[in-house]
């Protein structure tokens, strides 16, 4: 790599929204992320809806899909 031209890749300690926590590398030193390999669908196999503006719920409701 060209010299003096790339920023630190150092130990980066990633905190997720469910509470795991996990060392990496990056040009930072801690990150916080709403999902990880602990806690994604993908690996649970859970169902899991990713959902920040509650628009989920609004779907449920106009439908009446909440009982
Ligand atoms: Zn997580």
């Amino acid at each position: 790599m060209k010299k003096n031209i790339h920023p630190d890749y150092k130990a980066c300690t990633v905190s997720c929204a469910c509470g795991n926590t996990f060392e990496t590398k990056s040009n930072v030193e801690t990150l916080r992320i709403d999902i990880c390999s602990a806690c994604h669908p993908f690996f649970t196999g859970e169902q899991k809806i990713v959902d920040a503006a509650g628009r989920v719920e609004k779907f449920k409701a106009k439908y009446n899909l909440n009982k």
